[in-house]
């Protein structure tokens, strides 16, 4: 097993990680930014190092920083957590030069898979439904033209590097696909340094649901059941349920055994998650595979009493998974929220600040994944996800009764942030009653901003 690791992340999964570390007797090294003094997960840590200013690029992106560290602490294992370095191949590569076991897949299966067109191909050789699409980049907008017609509008340009909904434009007519295709193209390029394009089928009103996998080095994979991540806004999931109250059993199990084989072509190691969109008539497609931990992973966490991080951590150390597919039993039914320091009347504009007061939701079925305590000062420099809370019920009616109960006893003040809308959307007859897509916040915004809302943000 691995003896000491380093954390290289901050905020809310930092604390996740190193409290499975600290159940798991493994010695952690955080690092942090300067304006992460004296943050929350600095102080869980067994040693925590400052590695640089707050811009995440003087830091928290800052590779031969964080190896240095690591180096030094005489580390043997690496969690890059979720977003900045934890899907950057190179930085993988490096870690592994450095002798230290990067907690994630190798940086080639990283490679292969963040680059979704080619990741689209290996999924369809292995009879894996994808969104109907172009057979690989297109280099022109003429050629993706010709590629919609065949298709029908509306489709989807995407850049095959795109990620975090960046990269990606609709067009619903042969008089939109030029924009889309260089507005698309240039963005990825500018983000991601590389502008290459591919056209998908436009799925109307989908819901997204997604499979979480685990494999360890000797080729064995297993999945621990869907997510539901319908609930959106902007392409950006809002709150996450599992298991999805809008597949049956027969969607679920080959959906599950359809993951299980992507995993498998990918040559996956350690934990994934297979994404797909579901349409109305109940078709599947592929959409991407994500290649490390998700923010959204306590709600599986919570149905299958498997520990995710503690799994992550036990195959990077080269161990067997610990589970079959047949030990793998789901139970009950929870919900996740996602918390953010934004304003919803101000276009949901990211509100960083001081917390003044805060209250944390507790008791029996409620768990908060935070890094948060009075007084901390949430940065402009990073996201604005400051907060998961996270219920459990037998059913899903008691875990959204939860859930409310849960939202009403949350107290943040000091910074705006989507409370309000988290708790509507709690009552919201379509939500209870899975009458969504990935489409419905945005056009119930409305109602979903009512007064309610405002006084939960004050
Ligand atoms: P990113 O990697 O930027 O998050 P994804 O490909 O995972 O991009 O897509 C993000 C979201 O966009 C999905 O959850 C879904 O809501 C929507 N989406 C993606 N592809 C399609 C499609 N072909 N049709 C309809 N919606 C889509």
């Amino acid at each position: 097993m691995l003896k000491r690791i380093l954390v290289a992340n901050r905020g809310e999964i930092a604390v996740r990680i190193l409290r499975a570390c600290r159940e798991m007797r493994i010695e952690t090294v955080a690092v942090y930014s300067e304006a992460d003094r004296g943050a929350l997960f600095t102080t869980l840590a067994t040693r925590a190092v400052c590695i640089g200013p707050a811009p995440a690029k003087d830091s928290y992106l800052n590779m031969d920083a964080v190896l240095t560290v690591a180096t030094e602490t005489e580390c043997d294992g690496l969690h890059p957590g979720f977003g900045f370095l934890s899907e950057n191949p190179v930085f993988a590569a490096k870690v592994r030069e450095c002798g230290i076991v990067f907690i994630g897949p190798p940086g080639e299966i990283i490679a292969q898979l963040g680059d979704k067109s080619a990741a689209r191909r290996i999924m369809r050789d292995a009879g894996v439904p994808v969104v109907p699409g172009s057979d690989g980049l297109v280099a022109t907008a003429a050629e993706a033209r010709k590629i919609a017609e065949k298709l029908g509008y509306p489709v989807f340009i995407k850049a095959t590097a795109g990620g975090g909904g960046r990269g990606m434009r609709r067009a619903d007519s042969a008089a939109e696909l030029d924009g889309a295709f260089s507005e698309a193209s240039g963005e990825a390029r500018a983000a991601f340094g590389d502008g290459g394009v591919y056209v998908e089928k436009l799925i109307e009103n989908p819901r997204h649901i997604e499979f979480q996998t685990l494999a360890d080095t000797f080729g064995d994979v297993i999945h621990l059941g869907e997510r539901d991540c319908t609930l959106q806004r902007r392409n950006q999931k809002v709150v996450e349920e599992s298991p999805s109250p809008s597949i049956d059993e027969d969607t679920r199990r080959a959906m599950g055994a359809a993951a299980v084989r992507a995993a498998k072509a990918a040559g996956y190691v350690n934990a994934g998650t297979v994404e797909f969109i579901l349409d109305g008539d109940g078709n599947y497609y592929f959409i991407e595979m994500n290649t490390r931990l998700q923010v959204e992973h306590p709600v599986t966490e919570m149905v299958t009493g498997v520990d995710i991080v503690r799994e992550q951590i036990h195959i990077a150390s080269g161990l067997a998974l610990r589970y079959t597919q047949e030990d793998i039993v789901t139970s009950g039914h929870a919900i996740e929220c996602r918390v953010n320091a934004e304003d919803p009347e101000n276009d949901f504009r990211p509100c960083p600040g001081r917390i003044d007061h805060l209250h944390l939701p507790g008791g029996f079925g409620v768990r908060v994944d935070t890094g948060l305590f009075p007084g901390v000062e949430i940065s402009p420099y990073y996201d604005s996800m400051i907060a998961k809370v996270i219920v459990h019920g037998r059913t899903r009616n008691e875990a959204v009764l939860r859930m409310r109960r849960a939202l009403e006893e949350l107290l943040v003040t000091g910074v705006k942030t989507n409370h309000g809308l988290l708790y509507m959307l709690m009552f919201s007859t379509d939500f209870l009653r899975s009458r969504t897509d990935t489409g419905f916040i945005e056009r119930n915004l409305g109602a979903l901003l009512s007064p309610v809302e405002k006084e939960m943000s004050l």
